[in-house]
């Protein structure tokens, strides 16, 4: 008899691994025992088979599609993670003739960027919210970007402080490159301004495992030469993601949640639209709370995807995390880096699961005031 599906499930709050749609849990699950079609579990399907082949294919169709994507790009799926990439990009970008790359610091993972980058090559960092500790981005007029950076490289959301750029930065003449591992495709993100994208799929759209990169074949074509052919974009691109062995499970994974967001959700302005619709409900139970409930964020910058909170006293906050794991809700405790509190709101949890986090929230401060 299959396993239902637990209800904790729905009230996942975790930063990463996220929750995924119950639909796709169902389809990973039948998977797991035997591809329909196939007749094997996934787990022992050959990468080199023709059934993978149409699995890569179809998820970088369904992520061309979802970001209207122009040809000229490569969908990779990758390994390593978004801290390979930290690495990868400034090994793999050219940077001949240009002035060193510029990066901003906004929070924990850019300045995990930043360190990764900066054991390859001296770059320059074009601002810093560390001294106001990381609690707001950056505007226009405090960034002076060079014209000759070899690129421009941040962070689209801080996913440990909660804080999210709502528009893209730089120069549209130099070489953009953007981590987007927590909000990629959880809103439409003109992915054309961008020269490289990299997501790991362990926040919003999969397991972890693999990290999707968006490459513009004009940058890799410029790639210095010598690099181990793993850390290679266009060895990678010319072996059509498997140049070795890859995750077949988790790009599979990734597919099915692609084919979700097409068809169940119907395309990412719709994600948006859900997506804010959660953050609105969450900030608003936030504000409501005449500060019980302390938002970390600038209010101008707070993430749709990550809500990082604190409450009055950290026995509160022990206490509020023992009364909502109870109540069936995980995933809830902030971030070792800052403390606190912070629910992760990803594609997949729902604006339900949302209002009951709300509601339990209230109900809390009401019972324990301070
Ligand atoms: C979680 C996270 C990372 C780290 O990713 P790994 O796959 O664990 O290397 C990097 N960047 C951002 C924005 C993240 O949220």
């Amino acid at each position: 008899m299959k396993p239902a599906f637990n209800p904790r499930n729905r009230l996942n709050f975790s930063g990463g691994p996220g929750v995924l749609p119950e639909t796709v849990l169902h389809e990973v699950q039948e998977a797991v025992m035997e591809v329909p079609g196939v007749g094997l579990s996934i787990l022992g399907i050959s990468h080199r088979s023709d059934w993978f082949a149409a699995v890569v294919r179809e998820a970088e169709t369904n992520i061309r599609t979802l970001l209207d994507l122009p040809p000229d790009y490569h969908v990779l799926f990758l390994q390593g993670g978004a801290t390979q990439q930290f690495a990868m990009v400034p090994m793999a970008l050219p940077r001949e003739g240009k002035a060193p790359p510029e990066y901003l610091d906004t929070g924990y993972w850019s300045a995990k960027s930043i360190a990764e980058a900066q054991r390859v090559a001296p770059l320059r960092v074009l601002w810093s919210g560390r001294e106001s500790g990381y609690r707001r981005l950056p505007q226009d007029a405090e960034l002076s970007y060079a014209q000759d950076a070899a690129y421009l490289h941040y962070v689209s959301n801080e996913t440990v402080e909660g804080l999210q750029f709502s528009r893209v930065l730089g120069r549209e003449d130099v070489t953009r490159v953007c981590d987007m591992s927590s909000d990629f495709l959880s809103r439409p993100c003109e992915a054309q301004r961008f020269s490289l994208i990299y997501a790991h799929a362990q926040k919003n759209i999969g397991p972890a495992g693999v990290t999707i990169v968006l490459v513009r074949d004009e940058i890799i074509r410029q790639a210095p030469a010598g690099l181990p052919s793993c850390l290679d974009f266009r060895a990678q691109a010319e072996a059509h993601s498997i140049h070795n062995t890859p995750p077949v499970f988790a790009i599979y994974v990734v597919l099915l949640v692609t084919r979700w967001l097409l068809r169940e959700i119907g395309g990412l302005e719709r994600m948006d639209q859900i997506n804010r619709a959660k953050a609105a409900s969450l900030y608003a139970c936030l504000d409501a709370s005449t500060g019980y409930y302390g938002g970390w964020a600038a209010r101008e910058d707070r993430s749709l995807m990550n809500v990082a909170f604190t409450l009055p006293t950290p026995a509160l906050q022990q206490e509020f995390l023992l009364h909502a794991a109870r109540a069936g809700f995980s995933g809830l405790e902030g971030h070792r880096a800052i403390g606190g509190l912070r629910a992760s709101i990803y594609n997949a949890l729902t604006l339900e699961a949302v209002v009951e986090l709300c509601g339990f929230m209230a109900d809390f401060q009401h019972r324990h005031p301070c």
